[in-house]
């Protein structure tokens, strides 16, 4: 049993049954015991891998759209250049290095990371001070800490870390899914609250399925893309919003847990393995319209990434590379191109301030 299983029995001997979203929250980011306090889960060596650690060309092409949005914007300066859940920093480097060129860029960006890991903060500082770029950066606990003002955003893989509730219809009303203990009195399983849950957390749709279905919903996620959008509304500018997830009404739960790249019991050794679960692009979507801003998408990541000019970019490194390298470099961009997670692909979402024009690699969308 971990420290953090232990913690959460005797939490649940007192206070009952913990919502899924509790136990996702503690599982991630218990300040001691949380998988994201503890350790570096990325890479080959780690427990799963990245985009932006398979390719510098990630990163880069990223930097360009943040660079193209900020001409679009008028070159406001400064710009607030935010990252949401940075991992290595990998992603931010790639993008600095790749806009270094780009007249007057580097000179208007404030740069904020937010990111909970006091850990993977300090991998993020080296990894920025090692592209040379003289940008300071500061770190934040959450997006509201960020200052206002015009905004560049991009974020990979956060929202599919964000606590999820859980629900569940039994004779014909829905029940909230709970994480209890079970019969031995020390393990953790799941179990369900009492009927009546909330209906707005459960969604229109679920009137109509069937006995037994599972839904899930994301309130943290929603009210981020809601203020995602009221800044970008409010101070002009745009976020790209990176993950995997589909786009709306679909049912059956997708919280998973991976641990050194293979499936794992998510109630198993809790802070031991990264939890995530399939981002609702809709339910994102609609509420950063709501909010007013115009929102773009989702498209895949191979059509964003072909659209910014990856084939361009692969074949620039590659006549500077060796044999090898080049086939490293082209094997990097098949992988980003397909890449793909719990059998979904990924998308990416574009959230901008109605005043701007579509932005690079997006398609003008009939508002729904
Ligand atoms: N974007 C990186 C890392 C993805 S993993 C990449 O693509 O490689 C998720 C990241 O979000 C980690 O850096 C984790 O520490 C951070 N994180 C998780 N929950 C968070 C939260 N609530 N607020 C800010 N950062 C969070």
């Amino acid at each position: 049993m971990t420290p953090l299983a232990e913690l959460l029995a005797r939490r649940i001997r007192v206070t009952g049954p913990l919502t899924v979203a509790d136990y996702m929250a503690e599982a991630l980011g218990h300040p001691e015991h949380g998988y994201y306090k503890r350790a570096d889960p990325f890479g080959l060596a780690g427990d799963f891998v990245t985009s932006p650690e398979i390719s510098q060309m990630f990163g880069e092409l990223l930097g360009v759209w943040c660079a193209a949005v900020w001409n679009a914007m008028g070159r406001p300066s400064p710009v607030r250049l935010v990252e949401l859940g940075p991992g290595r920093g990998t992603l931010m480097a790639d993008a600095l290095r790749g806009t270094r060129k780009a007249p007057g860029f580097h000179a208007a960006i404030d740069l904020h990371m937010v990111e909970t890991s006091p850990l993977l903060r300090r991998l993020q500082e080296e990894t920025l001070r090692g592209t040379g770029v003289p940008l300071a950066a500061q770190w934040h606990d959450s997006f509201a800490e960020v200052p206002e003002g015009p905004l560049l955003l991009v974020t990979n893989e956060l929202f599919d870390a964000l606590p999820i509730h859980q629900f569940q219809s039994r004779g014909g009303r829905w029940h909230e899914r709970m994480v209890g203990l079970d019969a031995s009195g020390n393990g953790l399983t799941f179990g369900l609250g009492p009927p009546g849950a909330s209906l707005a957390l459960v969604g229109a749709k679920a009137s109509l399925l069937a006995e037994g279905s599972i839904v899930e919903a994301c309130p943290a996620g929603i009210a981020l893309a809601a203020d995602i959008a009221r800044r970008v509304v409010a101070h002009g500018g745009a976020a790209l919003i990176i993950d995997y997830g589909h786009e709306g009404g679909a049912v059956g739960e997708s919280l998973q847990a991976v641990r050194r790249h293979g499936k794992h019991d998510p109630l198993d050794e809790p802070g031991s393995a990264d939890l995530s679960a399939h981002v609702d692009f809709g339910a994102l979507a609609r509420a950063a319209r709501e909010a007013g801003a115009a929102v773009y998408g989702p498209i895949p990541q191979n059509l964003l990434l072909e659209r910014l000019g990856i084939r361009v970019r692969a074949a620039a490194l590659k006549k500077k590379a060796t044999e090898a390298q080049a086939a490293d470099i082209g094997a990097a961009m098949e992988r980003l191109l397909r890449l793909e997670q719990m059998g979904t692909l990924f998308k990416a979402l574009a959230v901008a301030s109605p005043q701007l024009p579509v932005p690079p690699a997006f398609d003008e969308t009939a508002d729904p």
